[in-house]
C-alpha cells in the first residue's frame, strides 16, 4: 500500500481559453501545470496550416501528463489555414510578430499568440513546423532541422539535436543546425525581445506522416527533458 502510495499519479491542472474568440481564428490554448513547480515551455504548433505534422504532433501534447513545470500548448495556432490546409490564409502570420492589438486579423492573431508567450513568462519556446525538402540535400530547405535565428543559442540547442538524433538512424533525418534570422517571426521575438531561447523544429514533408510526428513528439521530449519540464507520456 505505501509503495502504491508513492507511485501514485500526480495531479495535473489544465486550464484553457480560446485565442481570437468569435472569430473564425478561434483557437484553443492550454496551460498544463504540473503538481511540481518547474520550468514554463510554450509549444506552439500550426502556425502554418499545411504543416501536418506540426499540429498533429502539438494536439497530441495535450495528453501527456506534466510532473513537473508548465506546459502552456497552442497546438493549432492558425485553425483556420488548418481547416483550408493551406500554408498561409491570407498572408503569413509567420512574419507578423510581434503582431498588432489593432491591426487586421493576422496581425492581432500573432498578437494574442505574443501575449500568450510572454505573460507565460517561458523558459523555452518551440514553433513545431514542416518543409518540403533536407535541408542536409538543399540549403534553402528546412527539413529536418532546429531553425533558429541567433547563434549564441547553437550550442544548447546543438547538444539537444545529438540527444534526438541518438534514436534517428538514417542520416538524411538526422536534425541538423539550421541559424537563418527572421526578424519578424516568434522564435526571433522571442529571444530578442525576451530572451527566452526558441526554435522552431522543421520535419521533411515527404516522410511518411506517422514518422513525422514521432520525430516532432521526440524532440519535443528532448527539449522538455533539457529544460527541466517533467512530464510522462501516455504508453
Ligand atoms: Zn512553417
Amino acid at each position: 500500500m505505501l509503495l502504491l502510495w508513492g507511485l501514485s499519479a500526480r495531479a495535473e491542472t489544465m486550464r484553457s481559453g480560446f485565442l481570437m474568440s468569435g472569430t473564425r481564428y478561434q483557437t484553443p490554448y492550454f496551460i498544463k501545470e504540473g503538481e511540481k513547480s518547474g520550468p514554463t515551455i510554450v509549444v506552439v504548433g500550426g502556425v502554418h496550416g499545411d504543416e501536418v505534422a506540426g499540429y498533429q504532433a502539438a494536439r497530441l501534447l495535450k495528453s501527456w501528463r506534466v510532473e513537473e513545470g508548465t506546459l502552456v500548448l497552442v497546438p493549432e495556432a492558425h485553425i483556420e489555414a488548418i481547416r483550408r490546409n493551406v500554408r498561409a490564409y491570407p498572408r503569413n502570420m509567420n512574419r507578423l510578430f510581434p503582431g498588432k492589438a489593432n491591426g487586421d486579423a493576422m496581425e492581432k492573431l500573432a498578437f494574442e499568440i505574443w501575449t500568450l508567450i510572454k505573460t507565460s513568462k517561458p523558459q523555452l519556446l518551440l514553433t513545431l513546423h514542416e518543409s518540403r525538402g533536407f535541408y542536409v540535400q538543399d540549403r534553402a530547405r528546412y527539413g529536418q532541422t532546429f531553425t533558429f535565428d541567433f547563434d549564441e543559442l547553437k550550442p544548447q540547442f546543438a547538444k539537444i539535436a545529438e540527444t534526438v538524433n541518438a534514436s534517428i538512424e538514417p542520416p538524411l533525418y538526422k536534425f541538423q543546425i539550421k541559424v537563418e534570422a527572421f526578424d519578424t517571426c516568434p522564435t526571433y521575438c522571442a529571444w530578442k525581445w525576451l530572451h527566452v531561447p526558441a526554435t522552431s523544429i522543421e520535419t521533411t514533408r515527404t516522410l511518411p506522416l506517422p514518422l513525422r510526428i514521432a520525430m516532432q513528439l521526440n524532440a519535443c521530449d528532448a527539449f522538455f527533458d533539457s529544460y527541466g519540464l517533467r512530464v510522462v507520456r501516455p504508453k
